[in-house]
């Protein structure tokens, strides 16, 4: 079922069918802020009421035209003139396709760089987002020509990937900021773990490789299990709650997010916004059976789906 909800994700067909069906954009709305940027600033002026920090991540991937990507490199540049504007404790997270990777990997550089300049002016940083492995070895790259000239910037690493763990070593001795997280796409166990147990290995692992670097990283996960064996490692080497952060995504064990703050770390809120919000949307379904149980009770409300 997660193989074929995340092969329906890059549906251009059914795409238009979920995103004007109200129902569908009725249950989006718990993982998705909104369609506008106002929506996602109510969203982070919120989060950072309840002593949370922010990142606003512009819905968009795979852009199909030069235009559409300076668009998007324009639409960042006045995310972060309103992040400073409303005085948000926010960053931005974005997806190099979305700057154009598909077309040109010059083009995606240069717009990114031009974020990042804009960024690291605004003492702000830019988190670049890791997607399916087709991308993975430009993206570590373009991260690193981008992290030689400016300080606001790094990525994602995820731990499903067998090559992972040579990246983060690469990406360290680079003085790139991490996020980790396990990882949300249809991989082949050519390249990536099969099995949970293993991919979580893989996280405590590479987890244990960041905190004690003396670099500022993310722990992005919603999983009691990666998030105490967090703990127990920091408390163990005397790493402070202010040395690295949680992460999780908007609408996502919220209970949890807030138990982090109460405790005193940081805690970051993943917080996506606008219009392109299908593929985003089949990933979360994809990730917990109960999600799409969910989604298919209030598509078929009248119907036996989930009786006792
Ligand atoms: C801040 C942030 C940024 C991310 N950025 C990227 C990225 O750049 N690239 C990438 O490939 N992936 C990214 N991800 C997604 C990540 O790779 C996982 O797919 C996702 O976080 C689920 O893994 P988990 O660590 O929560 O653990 P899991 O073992 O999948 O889940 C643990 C528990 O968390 C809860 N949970 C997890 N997902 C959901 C959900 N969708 N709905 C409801 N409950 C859920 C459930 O209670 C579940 O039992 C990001 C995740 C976060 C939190």
């Amino acid at each position: 079922m997660r193989s074929l909800l995340l092969h329906l994700s890059e549906s251009k067909r059914l795409a238009p069918f979920i995103m004007k069906n109200g129902v569908s954009r009725r249950v989006a709305r718990r993982f998705v802020a909104g369609e506008a940027l106002d929506d996602a600033v109510e969203a982070a002026h919120h989060v950072n009421h309840s002593l949370q920090l922010a990142s606003l991540d512009l819905l968009g991937e795979n852009v199909s035209d030069e235009a559409g990507a300076r668009r998007a490199a324009d639409n960042y540049i006045a995310i972060f003139d309103r992040i400073a504007e409303e005085h948000l404790d926010a960053n931005v997270s974005l997806k190099l396709t979305q700057l154009g990777l598909d077309l040109s990997e010059n083009l995606c550089q240069e717009l990114l760089e031009g974020i990042v300049a804009h960024a690291t002016n605004q003492g702000n940083f830019v988190r670049i987002d890791m997607e399916g492995s087709a991308y993975t070895q430009r993206t570590v790259e373009i991260a690193k020509r981008a992290r030689a000239k400016y300080a606001g910037v790094g990525t994602v690493m995820q731990s499903y990937l067998y090559r992972a763990e040579q990246d983060v070593r690469d990406l360290l001795a680079a003085g790139c900021r991490l996020r980790l997280c396990k990882g949300a796409y249809n991989e082949p166990p050519e390249i990536a773990f099969p099995k949970k147990e293993d991919v979580d290995a893989n996280y405590v692992k590479m987890m244990k490789l960041l905190l004690p670097s003396g670099i500022y990283h993310g722990i992005a996960t919603h999983d009691p299990a990666m998030i105490q064996a967090t703990k127990d490692f920091a408390r163990e080497k005397n790493i402070g709650r202010d040395a690295f952060e949680f992460q999780m995504l908007y609408g996502i064990r919220t209970d949890l997010q807030h138990r982090l703050v109460r405790e005193g770390y940081r805690l970051r809120v993943y917080i996506p916004f606008g219009t392109d919000w299908f593929p985003y949307f089949m990933r979360r379904l994809a990730e917990r059976p109960a999600n799409l149980l969910f989604f298919a009770r209030s598509l078929f409300p009248r119907s036996s789906l989930g009786a006792e």
